[in-house]
């Protein structure tokens, strides 16, 4: 007996059944539509697109918090593990008030093709807390962290499910996750998480690596020299910052970066260091003394050669894709570009390198990270910087040619790359029983 899910429907319980759109759906959506679309390049059969299209584990969990003045919240988590076929599932835990089950699952599902597209053993998953960590103390969030580390802790392990930094947590974040994790099992286990600070065993080279694997795929897909061209950047977090910053060096001129506070533009450029010390002193971009203001949406539509969001999904949208005036646009954020704006994106001859490939950097270092772990060795920031760039340049020249190749958009190549390990490794594995 076959069994087919609609394609925008997977096949998972009530949680994931048709609701509301709200942007997780949204996410969901894209997500699916895009590995319909791979699925139709690679011909897979329709039970292999279901099991493609179904998360592997999906676990929601409780987390009570108790606030400093006694009151008891609980707030809604979530850990997927989309697909764990090519080696442990890999991916960040968000905190953000409106996560929820099927933005996770979105965001699972594409850390699956991003880790088998540039080619390392893991398989997809992402977490998250419906919280704002903004609106918590320290001693709350360490509190709201360690209770949904706790309920997530079985299915976690450095052989099962490695978290990392997302939205909303940092190294901080890990360093609490590591701690719980290590208390339980009775001995350090710092594999278990990514993205740590050094003394915890963190990497040389992962805090700046998502930046790092944007500036160089901007670069590799940009025609001619970088000296010059004009970038606009949205989210100016731990991604948009250093991106920002590596593209700066490249020669590029930063002429505008927002952030959930607002939105700033200076046509001579920006000077990044002293923005990020601005935003550092006063909690973001809004005010800054050497820019004027400009509305978030207004630094999407700004005339310039790349732009980088690098914030959160669904910004890029059929409404606003025909304002959208960039010649290039390198998804540091996931799922920043909806189908519908990618079609008329692609119409209007704009490049759009994909997040799947554009914001690998940061699982690359990752996994340099977990085998360091591994084998209780470091190694030299020179040697991560190589073995990053190696990867981000391979995989972008094989989603580059693929591309050329078939007349396809870098997402669909980088896509049918992606979607068609996951499944070769599926088809060669086999069923079980
Ligand atoms: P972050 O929390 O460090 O930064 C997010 C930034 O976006 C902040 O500056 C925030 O103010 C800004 N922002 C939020 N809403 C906004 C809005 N409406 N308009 C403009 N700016 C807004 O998060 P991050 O780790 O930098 O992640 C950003 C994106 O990159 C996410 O999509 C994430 O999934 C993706 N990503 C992150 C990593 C990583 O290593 N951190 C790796 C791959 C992909």
């Amino acid at each position: 007996m076959s069994i087919t899910v609609p394609s925008t429907t997977p096949a998972t319980p009530s949680p994931l059944t048709p609701s509301p759109l709200t942007p997780g759906r949204q996410a969901l959506d894209s997500a699916l539509f895009q590995l319909d679309q791979a699925a139709d390049q690679l011909g897979l059969d329709d039970g292999l697109r279901t099991m493609l299209a179904t998360p592997r584990r999906s676990l929601t969990v409780a987390v009570p918090v108790r606030r400093e003045d006694g009151r008891m919240d609980v707030v809604q988590g979530f850990r997927v593990q989309h697909n764990i076929t090519r080696g442990p599932a890999k991916g960040g835990i968000r905190f953000h008030p409106s996560t929820d089950l099927h933005e996770v699952t979105a965001l699972a599902m594409w850390m699956t093709w991003k880790c088998a597209l540039v080619g390392i053993p893991y398989g997809g998953a992402k977490g998250g807390v419906a919280v704002d960590p903004a609106s918590l103390t320290p001693r709350e969030l360490e509190r709201v962290t360690r209770r949904y580390v706790n309920e997530i802790l079985p299915i976690i392990g450095p052989e099962k499910d490695i978290p990392a930094p997302d939205v909303g947590t940092d190294e901080q974040t890990m360093a609490w996750i590591m701690d719980t994790y290590s208390v339980n099992a009775g001995y350090s286990v710092p594999g278990v998480v990514t993205g740590k600070p050094m003394t915890l065993g963190g990497s040389l080279g992962r805090a700046g690596a998502t930046s790092r694997g944007v500036q160089i795929s901007a670069l590799r897909a940009l025609p001619g020299s970088p000296e010059g061209r004009t970038v606009a950047v949205q989210g100016f977090g731990k991604v948009g910052a250093p991106a920002a910053r590596y593209l700066a060096d490249a020669g590029c001129r930063v002429v505008a970066v927002s952030d959930v506070t607002g939105a700033v533009v200076n046509l001579s450029g920006l000077d990044v260091d002293d923005l990020r010390a601005w935003v550092e002193e006063t909690g973001g971009v809004y005010g800054y003394r050497h820019a004027d203001a400009l509305s978030h949406a207004d630094l999407l539509e700004l005339d310039v050669d790349i732009l980088v969001p690098a914030a959160l999904e669904g910004v890029i949208t059929e409404e606003n894709a025909p304002r959208i005036r960039a010649r290039l646009i390198v998804e540091g954020a996931n799922g920043p570009t909806t189908p519908g704006a990618d079609r008329i994106l692609a119409d209007a001859g704009t490049t759009v390198v994909p997040d799947i490939l554009a914001n690998a950097g940061g699982v690359i270092v990752s996994y340099l990270e977990w085998v360091q772990n591994t084998q209780a060795y470091s190694w030299s920031a020179g040697e991560v910087e190589v073995k990053l760039r190696d990867l981000m340049e391979q995989s972008y020249d094989a989603v580059a040619a693929l591309s050329a190749e078939r007349g396809i958009t870098l997402r669909q190549a980088a896509h049918v790359i992606g979607v068609g390990r996951v499944a070769e490794a599926h088809r060669l594995r086999g069923l079980y029983p």
